[in-house]
């Protein structure tokens, strides 16, 4: 039968059958340990009772209810729990269904706030290269990842990217003050080449996702690119997509710097793969500005779904029940310290980094030098088949902004045991023994 059913290559994987806790089963029976939660998405495991209780409650009840017909309690109760778990200044709450979606309400909220201030000359977002914030066309025209966004180039607007603080390629101490302000000023740098009256806001990952695989900043930036947008009246985006949710091993990736943002975006985690749910959420006074002034020129019709609010409200309950955030900040850090311990028998490791339970490794060909393998061999996804024929899931991308270089990260649900991590490092090292002795690559045992 012809397979009408298409994604964005001709990847064929098995048909999932069930899913519980962090393992997935296909139809064929083969059981596989997801060691990246999806797309770093099941944070609190599969199928999880409390959270298919409350769908299932809610749905009984009512599935939809237009936004503009209806409150529902499900929407309020999820708006209200998750503005208590921001900073003061953020008290509005906006649903939408998916990642994308929350990054594009932030664009377009900071625009019409501009407008409401008299500032229409401001219209650029500056983000950072290499990045990830979405596949609409507004969320990437911010994205640095050349592969997905050239193609599109002719129907975006180019936008302003700064380097991100890849500390690691440059050689320079992460935990140096003077690196966290050597890239952080290059934020100031550009707003003064762009002109400070044009600049509406800039956009992070408190901690890196996908593109730049697991980034942690350098000491000193997250306060210092607040200051410097304070000074230039640059509105701050934190795209919390994936680092929030408590994965990192805070409910926000930037509560690890105390740093408080204006806008921030959040998706993945917080609906945890039950159902399609992510949020903007703003500062009370940008809010009222832009209402105030006629209103929100944007919003989608699944908006505020009361089945997704339902299971997002369920999601942070378990979080809070089970100290998910804890778990994942004390698991995060075995695994992060047997991943290091990887480095001795693969030379090819060339950096461990991230946050609680958002963590990576990168290969390269010199450690000293931070060279990339070469792109023929593939690596990024070469590895992560190796490993998923042998019931492990990890997550790959390149490294330089779509261009080359291999980064994987490795991801467990929030709910991973230490025996777990057992599990997972076995079949990590197996997989890794295979992937160098296919590439001839050099190991130290
Ligand atoms: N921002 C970040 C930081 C992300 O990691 C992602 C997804 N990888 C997105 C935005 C886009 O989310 P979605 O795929 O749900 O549209």
């Amino acid at each position: 039968m012809k397979n009408r059913l298409f994604y964005q290559s001709r990847l064929a994987r098995p048909e999932l059958d069930r899913a519980e806790g962090i393992y997935l089963w296909a139809k064929d029976g083969k059981r596989y340990l997801d060691g990246s939660s999806g797309a770093m998405v099941s944070n609190i495991g599969h199928s999880n009772p409390a959270v298919l209780q409350a769908m299932r409650e809610q749905m009984e009840k009512s599935t939809f209810g237009y936004r503009l017909h209806f409150q529902t309690e499900a929407s309020e109760r999820l708006a209200n729990k998750t503005a208590a778990l921001c900073p003061e200044e953020l008290g509005r709450v906006f649903f939408v269904s998916g990642g994308s979606e929350a990054v594009e309400s932030t664009l377009k909220l900071a625009r019409q706030y501009a407008l409401t201030r008299g500032e229409a000359q401001r219209y650029k977002v500056i983000s950072r290269m290499p990045s990830y914030h979405g596949s609409t066309l507004g969320a990437l025209a911010v994205t640095g990842y050349a592969p997905l966004a050239a193609p599109f180039s002719p129907m975006m607007r180019e936008m302003p990217k700064i380097p991100a603080p890849r500390a690691y390629l440059d050689g320079l101490d992460p935990d140096d003050p003077a690196t966290g302000k050597h890239y952080a000023d290059m934020l100031e740098q550009t707003i003064l080449d762009e002109g400070p009256q044009t600049v509406l806001a800039f956009i992070v990952e408190p901690v890196g996702g996908a593109s730049t695989g697991a980034l942690v900043p350098p000491a000193g930036y997250m306060q210092r690119i607040r200051e410097i947008c304070d000074d230039y009246g640059v509105l701050l985006i934190h795209d919390e997509v994936m680092s929030g949710g408590g994965r990192t091993g805070k409910f926000w990736g930037a509560e690890h710097w105390g740093t408080v943002p204006d806008l921030i975006s959040i998706s993945k985690g917080f609906g945890g793969g039950y159902v399609p749910l992510g949020a903007m959420i703003a500062r009370d006074d940008i809010v009222e500005a832009v209402l105030d002034a006629g209103g929100f020129a944007h919003g989608h019709t699944y908006a505020g779904n009361p089945l997704a609010c339902a299971a997002g409200l369920a999601v942070i309950d378990e979080i809070e029940r089970q100290d998910l955030t804890g778990n994942a900040a004390a698991m995060g850090d075995k695994l992060k310290a047997r991943l290091n311990a990887l480095k001795n028998r693969f030379p090819f490791i060339g950096d461990v980094r991230g946050k609680g339970l958002l963590l990576a490794f990168e290969l390269v060909s010199d450690r000293t030098t931070m060279q990339p393998l070469p792109k023929e061999l593939g690596a990024f996804d070469r590895l992560v088949n190796i490993a998923y024929d042998k019931g492990l899931i990890i997550y790959s991308r390149r490294t330089r902004g779509g261009i080359s270089g291999d980064h994987f990260l490795v991801c467990p649900p929030m709910i991973v045991t230490e025996p777990q991590i057992d599990e997972i490092m076995a079949l990590l090292t197996e997989a890794l023994d295979e992937f160098a002795a296919e590439t001839g690559l050099d190991k130290d045992s």
